[in-house]
């Protein structure tokens, strides 16, 4: 690397990100921002969490590290790792000792996902003292003033494999989030998907229904990106229950009863 070069600069929100607030996250963001605060965001997926933290990234000003966990995820995969080159070995940092290091916000998307041995490397950056062991490296890295640790997770997939334990939940703030009001949600829609509001309207209506269906067993109902997709198909002149079997129906359930009542709410509404 250059000396002088931005070791960060890849990971720069220089366009605003498109964000349609429905309650005060905003503010309660930029609250916690204050001190640094780890955040939880928590809510069902596609519901724009992760929309949510680019647009904060951009307010502040600070890069935006993005990992999307796994349970295939080590330790050294969040922390770094010694490689060999062909002068010998090089350390590099992975993506939290990356945005630790320079400070910037470290996004550790569907963190229950990952496991609890790799999740516990998060734990003393959450101290008061912001701290990161690099043991491999033998670092005790200082968290920069900027680094702000947030994780999202959605609690509708918990079983008890895959919980949050209370010694990692505890130290963050939480923010709720849910799908957003019929208003908002067709707002987005037309936004992301360039059609009309009717129209959105009409497969915001949709996703709703779709989403009482989870007292039948439907794991979870449509989300509004899967609403953003199938707009951007009608958009192209596909037809609507064309797109809405490829992004809703057929990905939401593989359940033969499921999907033949998903079918018939599409029907009743294109
Ligand atoms: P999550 O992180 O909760 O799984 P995303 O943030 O990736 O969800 O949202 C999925 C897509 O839905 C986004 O790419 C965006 O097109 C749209 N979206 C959802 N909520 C919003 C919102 N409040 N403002 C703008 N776009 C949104």
């Amino acid at each position: 690397m250059n000396a002088g070069a931005d070791p960060l600069a890849a990971y720069r929100v220089d366009a605003a990100p498109w964000y349609r607030s429905s309650a005060r996250e905003v503010e309660l963001y930029e609250r916690a921002w204050v001190h640094r605060l780890p955040l939880l965001l928590k809510g069902p997926t596609g519901c724009g969490k992760t929309r949510f933290v680019e647009h904060m990234a951009w307010k502040l000003g600070r890069p935006l590290v993005t990992v999307a966990c796994n349970e295939d995820m080590t330790a050294a995969d969040l922390v770094g790792r010694w490689l060999l080159d062909a002068q010998g070995t090089v350390w590099q940092d992975g993506p939290l000792t990356l945005a630790a290091r320079h400070g910037a916000i470290c996004y550790l998307d569907e963190v229950v996902e990952a496991r609890q041995d790799t999740t516990v490397v998060i734990h003393p950056l959450t101290d008061a003292r912001r701290l990161l062991p690099l043991d491999r490296k033998g670092e005790l890295l200082r968290a920069h003033a900027d680094f702000q640790l947030v994780v999202s997770y959605n609690p509708g997939y918990q079983s008890q494999a895959k919980d949050l334990k209370p010694s990692t939940r505890q130290r963050f703030a939480a923010l709720a989030f849910d799908y957003p009001p019929p208003e908002v949600e067709t707002d987005i829609v037309a936004h992301e998907a360039g059609v009309t509001m009717e129209l959105a309207a009409r497969l915001v209506g949709l996703a709703r229904r779709t989403r009482a269906l989870r007292e039948h067993g439907l794991e979870e109902g449509a989300s509004t990106r899967m609403l953003v997709y199938a707009g951007r198909l009608i958009r192209d002149g596909m037809d609507p229950r064309d797109s809405c079997a490829m992004t809703l129906t057929q990905a939401l359930t593989d359940d033969p009863d499921l999907s033949a009542a998903l079918r018939e709410l599409v029907h009743a509404t294109f």
